[in-house]
């Protein structure tokens, strides 16, 4: 009879503790992988101010987009310490599978998740299987679908740091609301010259065409990171002509060798559009490079 008492007394004991722990919820150290720049900007607004939460990006600034990335020994390293992954989707991280090698573990936020995605350009039959990405993972540079990766972001990032939930939710929804104030912005900005073509250099903008009423008539470079070749080059030559495009659009991670020839051979105008794959790692950057990329825009085509 003792004997029950004192396991009864215990079990309540025990209940307390155990209650009290779950309403306290301890804040631990959260760090967080993100893989490219995007993905980058995106999480430090969310996280912004947050008590034992970091942020490091992935990928080199000087790499760009995604395509054909491997992963570096330093990345191997983050990988190891990280407690999450923030990763675009969509077929732009074709590393993945070295990922859940390394660490089967490891929570991995996908930010395109349930946003339909734009198939590539009939380009694919060319290539081999497996080589060419079916779907063009480039949503982020539609403001309307980057608030809802940066929504995705803050569900994510809830789920697998449950001590900060509200926090993340919070900021998720205040930075998704400014995104979307800046796609009706730029909208604004961009209502003069709807419906004109333009020529990019690698198939990084048909979100942002879409969103702003901009047809892409042609791109440079249909294999980013690989010469296009000399069939190609004469392809687009003769598209620039033909439809009289005057401007042709550049990005600033990738060499302009194939554009200023087209340049010399057609007299269009070479502008840079930002994909937003590098920067200054400031939490502002993307607002200040898609504001940036409007204005060329406007510029390039009120000509
Ligand atoms: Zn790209």
């Amino acid at each position: 009879m003792k004997k029950k008492k004192w396991l009864g007394l215990m079990l309540v004991l025990m209940l307390l503790v155990s209650g009290g722990c779950a309403a306290q919820q301890a804040q631990g150290e959260m760090r967080i992988l993100t893989t490219f720049y995007p993905m980058y900007v995106f999480t430090l607004n969310i996280v912004d101010g947050m008590q034992g939460v970091t942020v490091q990006n992935m990928a080199d600034q000087s790499v760009g987009c995604l395509h054909d990335y491997q992963l570096q020994t330093r990345d191997m390293v983050a990988l190891e310490d990280a407690d999450v992954l923030v990763i675009n989707g969509g077929g732009m991280e074709q590393f993945m599978d070295k990922v859940i090698t390394l660490r089967s573990d490891l929570p991995v936020i996908d930010a395109s998740e349930g946003i339909p995605m734009l198939e590539t350009d009939g380009h694919e039959h060319e290539h081999e299987a497996g080589e060419t990405e079916a779907y063009n993972a480039h949503v982020w540079l539609d403001p309307q679908l980057a608030a809802m990766q940066v929504e995705r972001i803050g569900e994510g990032l809830a789920a697998a740091d449950p001590s900060r939930a509200e926090a993340y939710r919070t900021a998720a929804a205040d930075y998704a609301a400014r995104l979307r104030a800046l796609g009706e912005e730029l909208a604004q900005t961009l209502a003069p010259v709807k419906g004109e073509k333009i020529i990019t250099f690698h198939e990084a903008f048909p979100y942002f065409a879409r969103a702003f009423g901009i047809e892409i008539a042609g791109v440079i470079e249909h294999e980013p990171g690989e010469e296009p070749s000399t069939r190609e080059i004469a392809e687009t030559c003769d598209l620039v002509t033909s439809l009289n495009i005057q401007a042709l659009f550049v990005e600033p991670q990738y060499p302009q060798k194939a554009a200023e020839s087209l340049a010399r051979e057609t007299g269009a105008q070479i502008y840079t559009l930002d994909p937003v794959v590098s920067g200054d790692s400031s939490k502002e950057s993307y607002e200040t490079l898609m504001r940036e990329n409007a204005r060329v825009l406007l510029e390039a085509l009120s000509k």
